[in-house]
């Protein structure tokens, strides 16, 4: 074997199908004492280390002793440029948007502040062992200049797109339907398909987008080759029936989007608290997916996401923190907040299932699982090394777990960055805690 290839020993856990469709037992692989091979920043090869060692010899194995490898972490809905602003106290989406986000991105008008906080929401981002996600930028294109130039320095996998937005939001944060489709255009052909990044059409939602925008948007979408859409759907009750009274022809929320054809297998909806069974069935038929976020809905007070519904129609759903309104850039964290969120309407979110979420499942929601989520050979070695002794009382209470269930439960609930020991990137260590 030649100089770029590397292996990494400790035990070794990914996703590989969704527990709702083969059971717990069966959408996983682990491995106790596990052996990680890249070759030139792809995933070669994992497998036991009895059977993988013999086979390296002169290749460097970094060992991690009580550790576990993961594939990276996939946040499938976060605002950048909400960095500044995570923990705003006291309102709901509507007055929230008002009194905290608009002022907020309105900063982002100047590149260096930009090329500061992209710089900051990175190094946050794989602190806590997340390596892909699907980001709101601003309104203003140098925000999205500004994210893809400090993502591609670090070789990242990251989707995101500047935010479209022509009505009820103050002067100084609007654009027009029209320039909204020049300066996204302008994004598409800069950055789309660079390195690992691709672009996602990005209205905010369907309140601050007049029908003339929306028809833009999917004019877009339909010019370019696996653009991403992404945006917001029936997160808060007072937002949906806002939605109604601007679109009284439509007959839902979801309609609204449907009409003007955003509708598709890269199409990522924020939220979807309060969806009908319709509008389920609607998402599922076209490959839609969802962005589950619960540290954002409780912190709202938005409502209850259903996974079971979701699960039941078949809709694609990913993990998401939605920092600035979430309250965490920790998937762990977010998982044990989701965790709760199903505990509240009695169903039972398994470690295993979480895993999925974090990984595979957004991997797959995003349409990108012949890339990342997991460790299928060619994969981009997108990888995290958690620490079973990052604090004294994890490393106290994984003593008493009895199986790897049990582990990664404890994990999910009480880990957060600190269980972050390394992070990869296409091979590249790009965070050490
Ligand atoms: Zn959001």
């Amino acid at each position: 074997m030649t100089s770029h290839v590397k292996a990494y020993r400790a035990a070794i856990l990914h996703s590989i199908a969704d527990p709702a469709l083969v059971g717990d037992a069966q959408s996983y692989e682990y491995f106790e004492d596990g052996v990680l091979v890249v070759d030139n920043g792809q995933v070669a090869k994992i497998g036991h280390a009895k059977d993988l060692l013999p086979t390296l010899k002169g290749v460097d194995v970094t060992e991690y002793r009580d550790a576990l490898i993961t594939p990276g972490f996939i946040d499938t809905h976060i605002h950048y440029p909400q960095t500044g602003m995570i923990a705003a106290y006291g309102e709901q989406l509507l007055d929230w948007l008002n009194t905290y986000t608009f002022p907020t991105e309105k900063q982002f008008a100047d590149p260096a502040h930009a090329a500061d906080v992209a710089n900051i929401f990175l190094k946050e981002l794989l602190r806590n062992g997340t390596t892909t996600a699907l980001v709101f930028a601003s309104v203003h294109k140098q925000s999205v200049d500004a994210f893809f130039e400090a993502s591609q320095a670090l070789n990242l996998r990251m989707i995101a797109g500047k935010v479209m937005m022509d009505r009820n939001a103050p002067d100084y944060l609007t654009d027009t339907a029209q320039s909204s489709y020049d300066d996204s255009k302008e994004l598409i052909e800069r950055w789309h398909g660079k390195a690992r990044l691709h672009y996602a059409v990005t209205p905010r939602f369907a309140p601050t987008s007049t029908p003339e925008q929306l028809t833009a948007a999917g004019k877009l979408l339909a010019e370019y080759d696996d653009l991403y859409m992404h945006t917001h759907l029936s997160e808060n009750l007072d937002e949906i029936a806002w939605v109604k009274s601007l679109f009284p022809e439509q007959k839902g929320y979801l309609d609204v989007y449907d009409h003007f054809q955003l509708l598709s297998e890269r199409s990522m909806f924020a939220h979807g608290v309060h969806l009908c069974d319709e509008e389920c069935q609607r998402l599922a038929e076209t490959g839609s997916a969802v962005s589950h976020c619960p540290t954002s809905n409780l912190f709202l007070g938005s409502g209850l996401f259903n996974l079971k519904q979701a699960e039941q129609f078949g809709v694609n759903v990913g993990l998401g923190t939605d920092v600035g309104a979430g309250t965490s850039f920790s998937m762990l964290q977010t998982l044990n907040e989701a965790y709760k969120v199903q505990q509240l309407q009695r169903n039972k979110l398994s470690p295993f299932k979480s895993l999925y979420l974090a990984t595979l499942g957004g991997a797959q929601a995003l349409r990108l699982d012949d890339r990342i989520g997991s460790f299928a050979s060619g994969n981009d070695a997108d990888f995290i090394v958690l620490d079973y002794h990052a604090t004294p009382l994890l490393s106290y209470r994984l003593q008493q777990a009895k199986n790897l269930e049990e582990k990664l439960f404890v994990l999910m609930t009480i880990g957060d960055d600190r269980a972050v020991q390394e992070t990869f990137a296409a091979g590249q260590s790009v965070h050490k805690r």
